[in-house]
């Protein structure tokens, strides 16, 4: 610890104006210290010997004249196995796993090392003594969950360095020197599993950043074929409340095909982020049967705690996203809300008295935004293989309008746009996606050129039945009639999907392709019915059908079965004039 100190002139809520005589830098992490408590800051602005400060924690009792310590050190998580399946607040104190209720918030000043310091992990060394590796490169590894977590040169060395010690294969903590090092400047460094990175700045320790491709499977069928997902992309989701976020946060989570994944919950009430901690730990990893929370971390912070924090939470989300990414896995994050993390920048801006954008949000709202997305992405290690980090975030715009400046800044940047709607979740039309108003750039699990011709209909069929809510269906023909109750079905046994059903709850991508095929196909069918009331009966009972064989096991008899009596179906009433 630096012996650089400073002192309180002026507390403004959250921000504290300090005074200093020694130079220290924007960032650079702080105490304010008054009698026995110790308040983490950051220093958010430096002018002449003022600085201003943002406090993470509720800054009562601290006065003109209290001392502040600066840490020389920037705003950094701690990195190392036993991340995962931890409940980290924004600060990344180790929360209960299990939240029973909200009275679980840390005591005031008081913080815990992110890393168990009593647990040992088995560690294998990957190289030799005398081996050269450049930054980010293997030294060793140690089981954690499902992954081999490696254990890493730190990604800010000098490379190429040499190994001058490694441990051998054995059980250490967390704080054991499992390596040392002499760096390219010949500086020698003793090195435990423990990394630590600043939170605002991307780890660039690979080979190459390659462009994000190739869709992350979400099983969810509206997503992979319609709104499809890269790996290493980037999506926006509109979270109106009662839209069916939760579930569908829950449902991607267990089903999306990445490694792992991170959710920080950030800023949303209380109320919603116990119920994300409650519920989490209850749900199944489908690949393992076990507990999904083996393979995820929760960052969390609620609107009750201080702005800082919240502001910090997706940072430290985002930083160990690309930690993991490191190993060569595959990650999700799902910031939930950005809007309420934009909030927090807001008020510290308006604190600072910085001249406002739009909305009183800060006039570099638009890049901070853009900044956080670019961490999403896929890079080649310099071991070889690939690690991705895909960014899902959701905005919560006051009152649902989305002219405003977060979900503007947040659509300018990102590759998809899942517009959840109020009205499909009034409908009960769950995933409650819109696809209207719903967009992707990425490529989907299904060609395109049906894909576009599925919308077009679905287009249609909304426009007829707009219309038809005026003339009634007396005044529109049957022909449009046709077309609306084609998309109807469409929506009913392909948009549509209940998380709850253990087969419909997720599609594979194989699965998917022979389905939408299918249905493209009775879609495309020339109809031809006899009156309204014959069309209305025949798809009742088509999507009956069809949604009993969503919930067939995939290739099981009843799935064919229920093929061939759809096909049977389509047959009867097909025109073939
Ligand atoms: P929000 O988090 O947006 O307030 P929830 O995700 O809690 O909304 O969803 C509210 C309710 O809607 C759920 O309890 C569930 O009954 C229903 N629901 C939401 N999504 C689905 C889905 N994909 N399948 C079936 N039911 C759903
Ligand atoms: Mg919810």
């Amino acid at each position: 610890m630096s012996e650089n100190t400073g002192a309180i002139v002026g507390v403004n809520g959250n921000l504290l104006t300090v005074s200093f005589e020694r130079p220290i830098f924007q960032n650079e992490v702080a105490f304010a210290r008054h009698g026995d408590v110790r308040l983490k800051a950051e220093v958010i602005r430096v002018r002449g010997r003022r600085a201003e400060l943002q406090v993470f924690e509720d800054t009562a009792g601290l006065r003109a004249g209290d001392a502040v310590e600066f840490t020389g050190e920037l705003l950094s998580v701690e990195l190392g196995p036993g991340l995962l399946a931890q409940v980290f607040d924004g600060l990344q104190n180790p929360l209960p796993k299990l939240a029973e209720e909200c009275g679980f918030f840390l005591q005031r000043g008081r913080y815990l090392d992110p890393l168990d310091r009593e647990r040992s992990w088995a560690f294998t060394p990957a190289v030799e003594k005398g081996a050269r590796l450049p930054a980010g490169g293997k030294l060793g590894t140690v089981p954690e969950g499902l992954f081999d977590h490696w254990i890493m040169v730190p990604f800010d060395a000098a490379g190429p360095v040499t190994v001058e010690e490694i441990a051998p294969e054995g059980e250490y903590p967390v704080t054991h020197e499992i390596a040392r090092i002499k760096d390219a400047r010949g500086a020698s460094h003793a090195l435990t599993m423990i990394r630590r990175w600043p939170v605002k700045i991307p780890i660039r320790a690979y080979a190459e950043r390659l462009r994000p491709s190739g869709s992350l499977v979400t099983r969810i069928r509206i997503v992979d074929t319609f709104f499809p997902v890269a790996r290493g992309g980037t999506y926006c989701i509109p979270g109106p409340f009662g839209a069916g976020k939760t579930v569908l946060q829950q449902i991607t989570s267990r089903y999306a095909d990445v490694d792992i994944v991170i959710v920080a919950a950030c800023g949303e009430r209380a109320g919603e982020v116990v119920e994300t901690l409650r519920e989490f730990p209850e749900l199944t990893d489908p690949r393992t049967g076990k507990s999904l929370m083996e393979r995820t971390l929760i960052i969390c912070n609620t609107s009750s705690m201080p702005v800082a924090a919240r502001e910090a939470s997706v940072y430290t989300a985002v930083t160990i996203a690309e930690y993991y990414r490191q190993m060569g896995l595959n990650i999700l994050l799902l910031a939930d809300s950005t809007s309420r993390w934009a909030q927090a920048l807001r008020e510290m801006s308006g604190r600072l008295e910085e001249i406002p954008g739009e909305e009183a949000f800060p006039a570099y709202l638009e890049s901070v935004i853009a900044a956080f997305y670019e961490r999403g992405g896929i890079v080649k290690l310099h071991e070889g293989g690939e690690g991705s980090v895909t960014i899902g975030g959701t905005v919560s715009p006051a009152g649902g309008n989305f002219e405003e400046p977060v979900t503007q800044s947040t659509l300018k940047v990102v590759g998809a746009f899942h517009g959840l709607s109020r009205e499909r979740s009034d409908q009960r039309r769950y995933p409650a996606i819109d696809p209207l108003d719903s967009w992707s750039k990425y490529e989907g699990v299904v060609p395109a050129a049906p894909v576009e011709q599925a919308r077009r209909l679905l287009r249609e069929g909304h426009e007829v039945g707009q219309m038809m809510k005026v003339v009634g269906e007396e005044g529109t023909s049957i022909g449009d009639f046709t077309v609306h109750l084609k998309a109807e079905f469409l929506d009913a046994v392909y948009l549509q999907q209940d998380a709850f059903h253990e087969v419909d709850a997720a599609t594979p991508a194989e699965r998917q392709r022979y389905v939408f095929e299918r249905v493209h196909r009775i879609l495309e069918t020339p109809m031809k019915f006899a009156d309204k009331d014959a069309a209305r009966t025949f798809f009742q009972r088509l999507t009956q059908a069809a949604r009993d064989w969503n919930r067939a096991a995939w290739e099981s008899d009843e799935f064919k079965a229920l093929e061939e009596r759809i096909e049977k179906m389509t047959v009867e009433v097909t025109d073939y004039a």
